[in-house]
């Protein structure tokens, strides 16, 4: 289905099979392989001629190509790829694209710091990790032979939200490809690939399927970029399952209508938070107090679900709190449909040390919250009754 259609359209319809026993669905395929009629057809497919189902593996599978489709028109991609994991996508994208060199701007994930500090330097990949506030060592790290700029925006857990088309144009004057982890936005709310991204990566775990039943990830972009990270996840086998594939194509097609409701819902939180007296400091896109409103406003369509906020009385308050949300899961996982709450301190960066996330300004006390799909009132009154225990 082309991109004149809108999203919403798009999410429904493109990449599903017309499946011949009339299923509006893509069925699942668990076949591990894929029969021939003769080794000329097998080797049309095998050596890129003919598209086609071969062996799952590959990712040559109809339930995963089919997620594909789905993927690369979200993102307004030529083509997509399917991982097992967000990490998953994120490893085999670095070994296929940044050997030379990685540059991650502010906070991540904390798995992706360790990915990016601690394994890939083991393999000889020289890497840096500059603050939100350094990006005035980038030239010089572009200069000296880094070949790929990385980061989230919003990035996790602080939202901090970074300039895609500036950072684009200053990555490309250097032949950098630039890189953005898209989990937080959803290509609902950021388009990187428009504003000059060169590649798109998400943890599909997180909204795209959107009801924490499936691990997932996704690498978007144009087809030369893609062709070469095919080629590691088909040796390194880092593929979805294809189970995995079809919960994620069944969760996209309602994308929209959550991200919509979940911006709706996110603004009303964060500014009944900003005005309730034991909270230190709300971390929103959406709100003008924000240090990068005006960059949210030009590159999002919306907000986002995600935020977070500090509460006065340190590690030991939230510890008090958050056991007394009631429609809230205290869990590692983030975009929903229910309310998640978690101290990025036991959840997303347990695998820093406490110095560690002092040094990327992540405060102890600062507890992230992805807003569900529940009414935003009943959101406010069960986080009104449980802040009243600090
Ligand atoms: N990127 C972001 C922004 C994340 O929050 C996460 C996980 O929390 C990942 C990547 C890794 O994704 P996964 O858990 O699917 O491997």
């Amino acid at each position: 289905m082309s991109k004149e259609y809108a999203l919403e359209t798009r999410c429904v319809h493109t990449g599903e099979l017309n499946d011949p026993q009339g299923s509006p669905h893509t069925p699942i395929y668990n076949s591990t392989t894929f029969a021939f009629e003769n080794t000329a057809d097998l080797l049309d497919v095998v050596e890129g001629r003919r598209a086609g189902s071969l062996y799952t593996r590959y990712g040559l599978n109809p339930t995963i190509l089919s997620l594909e489709a789905k993927l690369a028109t979200l993102e307004g991609a030529e083509a997509a790829l399917a991982f097992s994991s967000g990490m998953a996508a994120e490893s085999a994208l670095f070994l296929a694209h940044g050997r030379e060199g990685i540059v991650c701007i502010g906070d991540a994930y904390g798995g992706t710091l360790e990915l990016i500090a601690d394994q890939l330097p083991l393999l000889g990949i020289p890497t840096h990790l500059l603050l939100g506030d350094e990006i005035e060592r980038l030239d010089p790290l572009l200069a000296g032979g880094a070949r790929m700029v990385f980061f989230e925006t919003p990035s996790n857990p602080a939202l901090e939200i970074f300039d895609i088309a500036a950072l684009a144009a200053q990555a490309h004057h250097r032949g950098a490809l630039l890189v953005v982890d898209n989990t937080f936005a959803s290509p609902v709310n950021q388009q990187p690939l428009t504003l000059g991204a060169d590649l798109v990566v998400h943890s599909a775990t997180k909204y795209l399927g959107g009801h924490a039943d499936a691990l997932g990830g996704a690498v978007c972009g144009p087809q030369d970029l893609i062709d070469r990270i095919f080629h590691y996840r088909e040796i390194n086998g880092a593929t979805l399952d294809p189970m995995a594939a079809y919960l994620l194509l069944r969760g996209m097609k309602t994308l929209p209508l959550r991200i919509a409701h979940q911006n709706q819902s996110a603004i009303q939180i964060a500014r009944y938070l900003e005005s309730h007296p034991t909270v230190e400091e709300v971390f929103y896109p959406g709100l003008e107090s924000h240090p990068q409103h005006t960059i949210a406003r030009r590159q999002m369509a919306g907000f986002g679900g995600m935020l977070a906020f500090s509460v006065k009385g340190g590690y030991e308050a939230v510890a008090q709190f958050l056991p007394r949300l009631r429609y809230a899961h205290r869990a590692a996982n983030l975009g929903s449909v229910e309310t998640i709450v978690g101290p990025p301190a036991t959840t997303s960066h347990v695998e820093l040390t406490s110095e560690e996330r002092a040094a990327m300004g992540i405060p102890e006390n600062l507890v992230r919250y992805s807003t569900g799909i529940e009414d935003p009132a009943d959101l406010i009154s069960d986080l009104e009754q449980a802040l009243a225990a600090i």
